[in-house]
């Protein structure tokens, strides 16, 4: 009997043995795992400001999502079932279909964390029905075009520029075209948003060339613009050039080497007014 009781270990180690402690990765480890692979949201996180970064990805601070974060997610994530009902079944959903993913898309994002809502979403899920709506009336509604590709996740291994991994995942391809998926206040120019999304857009076609072995015939931003009369907005950008290229890998290069030498400063700015982290930032020193 007391040698059957020898055996059994104490309440602590058969808890160790249930639950195996996992040690969190220092902030060195995570910098260090952050140098090796990049995605255009890290790297435009980085380049727009760094102790906004610090605080995203480094300190990993938890913030509410924001109605519009909230909004566009359950666009996205429709607009996804959509497009992949077009790739593997090669049919189009019918409105009532899509509005039920829509549905869908909301319900499972309300599980997730709460958001607040000062007593608009209802007003709010409709706003991004009516997107919905317009982009099929506009765009979608008779689309022949069938996909090549729908969310699919690409690696890049680009070591032999002495560069990190870079990662990411295509909305959808179709006629060699990346086409990428914003909701947005404001009706975008081409111009500007050549420019301001220029990190994402070469991005997906250092991507796409990985993964296909030729170079992409342009890219397509598909802007849901959130106006009274819901707006689709459309901007063909040509394909990547060499300097774009050339511009991306260095600001790849200034990314490693600013956590290497965690460079994590704020850049006050017209960004900051809708930077999750102001409160934490006016306390920065
Ligand atoms: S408030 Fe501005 S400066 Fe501060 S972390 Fe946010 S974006 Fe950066």
């Amino acid at each position: 009997m007391n040698s059957l009781l020898a055996a059994i270990p104490p309440r602590e180690k058969i808890q160790s043995i249930e639950k195996p402690e996992t040690k969190p990765p220092s902030e060195a480890e995570t910098i260090a795992g952050l140098q090796k692979i990049v995605s255009s949201s890290r790297l435009g996180t980085f380049l727009q400001c760094r102790l906004k970064f610090y605080y995203r990805y480094v300190a990993q601070i938890k913030k509410a999502k924001t109605a519009a974060l909230f909004l566009g997610n359950a666009v996205h994530e429709t607009l996804k079932a959509w497009n992949k009902t077009r790739w593997k079944e090669n049919r189009l959903l019918s409105l009532k279909e899509l509005h039920d993913e829509f549905s869908r898309a909301w319900e499972e994002q309300s599980k997730e964390e709460p958001v607040n809502w000062e007593g608009e979403e209802e007003a709010e899920k409709l706003t991004g029905w009516r997107l919905l709506e317009t982009y099929m009336r506009q765009y979608g509604l008779y689309l022949a075009i069938k996909p090549e590709a729908v969310e699919v996740p690409i690696e890049a291994d680009l070591g032999n520029h002495g560069l990190p991994k870079l990662v990411g995942v295509l909305d959808l391809v179709q006629q060699r075209r990346v086409v990428d998926y914003k909701t947005s206040g404001t009706t975008p120019k081409e111009e500007q948003s050549a420019h301001t999304h220029e990190v994402q857009t070469c991005t997906y076609a250092v991507l796409y060339r990985e993964a296909n072995g030729q170079r992409e015939l342009g890219i397509e931003l598909h802007s849901l613009v959130k106006l009274k009369n819901p707006k689709l907005s459309i901007i063909e950008l040509p394909p990547m050039s060499d300097s774009q290229e050339t511009r991306l890998f260095h600001l790849m290069e200034a990314y490693v080497e600013g956590l290497e030498r965690k460079d994590f400063v704020p850049s006050p700015g017209f960004g900051c007014m809708s930077c999750e982290f102001f409160d934490n930032c006016r306390r920065w020193s």
